[in-house]
């Protein structure tokens, strides 16, 4: 009998020690409330039509968000993000030039820039939106979702600086983070739109994240106006959609939400040499 029961507990004893890993893997981050998921959206470029649809809708649908702003804003938009940042919207950093790659429509080419450059432009963005909101620990957006300066990956020069707390890069609608203990917070993964989605796929994400039970970042730009844009109809379906089910989806923050991960989650380094592409 006595035997049995050794038996049994080096059974119990060495499944324990084979699901552990597992168990640790799998790791899931608490969201407050008892809530099931979390979901972030984000809006880029600090698009007029940001100002004029998305924000009258996630105001009057009383939901968070964060808009990562480049220096197109001026004195008339100003003062309508400063309101917005008084309200509890987060304002991001998104560069003052929005450097990208040659082969897009943009001015700023990435090629001439050094790691250096970039970072100095990142400061002083961070800069003028402490003159905006008046706070000191920022997040940042990759422009186009790129990481290159000068053809060469600038993520660990980002960390070496201190510069932002989290970044945000790209992906598409499977982006579900659900391993927080390993995920590079300088390389957070979003779902980003690529225009024209309508209300129902938009709302098939918001499904899938809530049945993994992970965070769901949504990368949006023009809303019923400007570029790679979603109808405004299709927003305020989203939008209809989080609020009714609100107590099962926190819609937070792109900081706030990280915050709440990393009160939770032990993180593993990040090691540099690993996360460097050397290009
Ligand atoms: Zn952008």
């Amino acid at each position: 009998m006595v035997k049995l029961i050794n038996i049994d507990r080096v059974r119990f004893l060495l499944m324990a020690c084979l699901l552990m890993p597992v168990l640790t893997r799998a790791q899931q981050v608490h969201w407050p409330k008892n809530k099931k998921a979390a979901i972030v959206l984000t809006y880029d470029d600090a698009l007029r039509s940001q100002l004029n649809n998305a924000v009258p809708q996630l105001l009057k649908s009383g939901l968070k968000a964060t808009f990562f702003l480049t220096s197109d804003i001026d004195s008339t938009s100003i003062p309508k993000w400063r309101k917005l940042a008084k309200k509890g919207y987060e304002l991001g950093n998104h560069t003052l030039y929005h450097p990208c790659l040659a082969i897009e429509d943009n001015p700023a080419k990435s090629e001439n820039y050094t790691a250096y450059g970039m970072i100095r432009e990142i400061e002083v963005m961070d800069r003028w939106l402490f003159a905006v909101d008046g706070k000191t620990k920022r997040t940042f957006a990759y422009p186009c979702a790129e990481t290159l300066a000068g053809g060469r990956d600038y993520v660990d020069s980002l960390r070496r600086y201190r510069v932002a707390k989290y970044a945000r890069i790209g992906g598409d609608s499977s982006t579900i983070i659900t391993d927080f203990k390993d995920l590079d917070t300088l390389r957070i993964p979003s779902y980003g739109l690529d225009g024209g989605e309508n209300g129902d796929k938009l709302i098939a994400y918001v499904k899938n994240v809530v049945q993994k039970g992970g965070l769901g970042i949504i990368m949006i730009h023009g809303v019923g106006g400007d570029y790679i844009r979603i109808s405004a109809d299709a927003h305020q379906q989203l939008l209809n959609y989080l609020k009714d089910h609100k107590k099962e989806i926190w819609v937070t923050t792109f900081q706030q939400a990280l915050d709440e991960v990393y009160s939770q989650v032990k993180r593993t380094k990040v090691n540099t040499a690993l996360t460097s592409t050397g290009r």
